[in-house]
């Protein structure tokens, strides 16, 4: 096959190992600075065009776009779409999971647990809004927020009032969610790929921080799902329409509750912690799966 891998840097460890994986498997691969691309999107026969060359005859892609690239990634993957390659996750599914507001809302309306969580635009409904999470301690989240940046821990209420305002202030989307203590600073990644979780890690914040992302210097170890905790990870990844994701999930008090779904979710802390051949898995999938115009979503919102 060849596989076009939209990425904006072929060094990235998980660019680096789809790359390996594929070719290990007698692929073609081509990586694509998804901002270098552009698109003729008036003819009738939709093209893309990179350094000059037009892009032809790949059978699929595998989009890895960056959250401050996601609108422009997401044309470019709409267009390898409109020309028929087969996406390895669609354009519709990555934007729904990009905007946590939006894939909350899909997660609740298929009855996924999820933390308490609210949302309000007006200056004047901050009592309610920390009132409607049960109070302090609260986590307050920019709606395009990522590796743990923009989400923010209020332990008091005047604190929560205080934040909220300030991002209001700032015109900024944010949500507002219980802050589930007993998850003790640690989440759990599960990697779903067509149906299956393939790899669970559990993460632990570092000392003094809540936040267990990688990125914030929290610590992987290797983890054995419950029975539930896999089938809410699978079904979060339908809902969203993904069929490669990272299902970040804490332990509640009663289950399993979903933190969010990443569409573009890093090779590197899960194959580390569980020795597993991720990047190979995502090959074999599109291997199984990847047929001419192929996308479910077409049309769709
Ligand atoms: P990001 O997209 O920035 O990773 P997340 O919603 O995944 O945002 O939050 C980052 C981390 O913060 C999570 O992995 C988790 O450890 C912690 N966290 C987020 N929301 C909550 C919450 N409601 N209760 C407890 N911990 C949370
Ligand atoms: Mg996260």
């Amino acid at each position: 096959m060849k596989i076009a891998i939209l990425s904006r840097n072929k060094k990235l460890y998980s660019t680096r190992r789809l790359i390996e994986a594929a070719d290990s498997r007698g692929h073609e691969t081509r990586v694509i600075d998804t901002l270098k691309c552009y698109m003729d999107i008036t003819s009738t026969k939709p093209a893309i065009y990179y350094k000059g060359d037009r892009l032809d005859g790949y059978d699929a892609v595998i989009p890895r776009i960056g959250a401050s690239v996601t609108f422009y990634g997401m044309a470019v993957l709409r267009q390898f779409e409109m020309m028929g390659v087969y996406p390895a996750n669609e354009s519709v599914a990555i934007g729904r999971s990009r905007d946590k507001l939006r894939a909350q809302q899909l997660l609740a309306r298929a009855g996924v647990g999820l933390p308490v969580t609210g949302f309000a635009h007006s200056p004047d409904d901050t009592k309610a809004l920390i009132k409607l999470v049960g109070g302090a301690p609260l986590v307050i989240k920019l709606l395009e927020g990522t590796q743990g940046r923009g989400v923010v821990l209020a332990e008091t209420y005047k604190a929560g009032e205080s934040v909220i305002d300030a991002f209001k202030e700032l015109n900024a989307n944010f949500l507002v969610q219980e802050f589930v203590k007993e998850a003790g600073g640690a989440d759990i990644r599960c990697f779903v790929i067509g149906g299956r979780v393939v790899s669970a890690m559990m993460r632990q914040a570092k000392e003094g921080e809540f936040r267990s992302n990688l990125h914030r210097g929290g610590t992987a170890s290797v983890i054995k799902l419950t029975a539930k905790e896999r089938a809410t990870a699978v079904k979060a990844a339908k809902v969203m329409g993904l069929n490669v994701a990272g299902v970040d999930i804490v332990r509640g008090k009663e289950g399993p509750l979903v933190l969010e779904v990443n569409s573009s979710p890093g090779l590197e802390g899960i194959e580390q912690a569980t020795e597993k051949d991720i990047a190979g898995m995502i090959i074999e999938n599109i291997e199984k799966n990847a047929k001419p115009h192929r996308t479910r979503t077409r049309g769709k919102g």
